[in-house]
């Protein structure tokens, strides 16, 4: 890819004429990423970028990688997590005892009462 040959412009500390020949235009290259939904998509980068190993998929938004015939699996969906999942992570089984012995006392006491009857 040529371009900027019309402003060639005297760079002041111009190093050999190989450099001088490419202008200031930093040369860019394609690299193909491949989505689980089979699309390609080709950004390009600087030579000297460091190539990111994931890309989003610009049509269809999942991730895509270098390999064609491997492509990233779609990430998947968070489970629903019920409201006693989050309960259990705060608290431990013996917590869970504790609250549990301390609640049927308390039943115990009312229905002692009378105030439940069953
Ligand atoms: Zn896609």
């Amino acid at each position: 890819m040529a371009g900027g040959n019309a402003i060639r412009g005297s760079r002041v500390g111009a190093g050999p004429m190989g450099e001088a020949e490419r202008g200031d235009a930093v040369p860019r290259m394609h690299v193909s990423y491949f989505c689980a939904s089979g699309h390609e998509t080709r950004p390009a980068f600087a030579v000297d970028a460091q190539v990111p190993p994931e890309w989003d998929c610009p049509r269809c938004g999942l991730p895509a990688n270098l390999d064609e015939h491997n492509p990233p699996p779609p990430p998947k969906t968070v489970p629903y997590k019920t409201h006693l999942a989050y309960v259990k992570e705060r608290r431990s089984e013996a917590d869970a005892e504790a609250i549990l012995q301390e609640a049927i006392t308390a039943l115990r006491a009312r229905r002692a009462a009378g105030e439940i009857i069953y």
